[in-house]
């Protein structure tokens, strides 16, 4: 799919506006809300006009998708930053520590231990979040909330740089509720960071807490 020619621009802009928007509306809105444009699906040529019109950060949901577009937009644009908002494999673990400046998704201790031994070999570790599955729906990714605490404290245990949750709210449900659980048990666990909000709820996260709001298809259209 070809891109047409400034959308890109103008939707990110209309969509930096309503963040902005929804921050002052807010009652008590986090020190900062960072737009992580989801870029998934989106060629090569699309995540150029974001960068083009100023965008740094993105969020990639599959490593090996990530690894086909960004090395060379990396090298392009050296302050690019990435997020993994997609579940990750251990046996991906290198190559998504190589590439991804924070993984928003733990979920598990396995996987803690395999990013604790590849920050040993690497000597980096990017920023973590644990993605928590709030609507305890069996077949989505996330720790359970009664297990959070547990994880949070394991991944800190091996000193990985835990720094905050994730949410992907069931998708027929009213997300409030889920954004301000989130925002409950990140306090309870005295982390800072709150990624959760999409294209539909964004504003509503914001009103939340959310420190980062993961968009996409209201930046670069819908996914075919
Ligand atoms: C695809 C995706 C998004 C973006 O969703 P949109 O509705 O297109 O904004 C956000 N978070 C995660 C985890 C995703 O996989």
């Amino acid at each position: 799919m070809t891109i047409p020619e400034n959308l890109i621009s103008t939707n990110l802009a209309a969509i930096l506006a309503r963040i902005q928007t929804a921050r002052k509306a807010a009652f008590k809105p986090a020190p900062y809300t960072h737009l992580v444009a989801v870029s998934k699906t989106v060629d090569e040529a699309g995540i150029r006009q974001a960068l083009d019109a100023g965008q740094r950060l993105f969020g990639e949901n599959r490593v090996q998708e990530a690894e086909k577009k960004f090395p060379v937009l990396k090298s392009d644009y050296p302050d690019l930053e990435l997020h993994l908002i997609g579940p990750l494999q251990t046996n991906k673990v290198k190559e998504a520590m190589a590439l991804f400046s924070c993984i928003e998704t733990l979920d598990r201790q396995k996987l803690a231990d395999a990013l604790a031994l590849g920050r040993d070999k690497s000597g980096a570790c990017p920023k973590l979040f644990v993605q928590v599955n709030t609507g305890e729906e069996p077949q989505k990714a996330g720790v359970m909330p009664a297990d959070t605490a547990a994880l949070v404290a394991y991944a800190q245990n091996l000193n990985l740089p835990v720094t905050g949750l994730m949410c992907i709210p069931p998708a027929d449900q009213e997300p409030a509720p889920h954004f301000g659980f989130l925002a409950k048990l990140a306090r309870d666990n005295g982390l800072d960071q709150l990624s959760m909000g999409m294209s539909g709820d964004f504003e509503m996260a914001i009103r939340f807490g959310a420190t980062h709001v993961r968009v996409g298809t209201a930046i670069f259209g819908a996914r075919i």
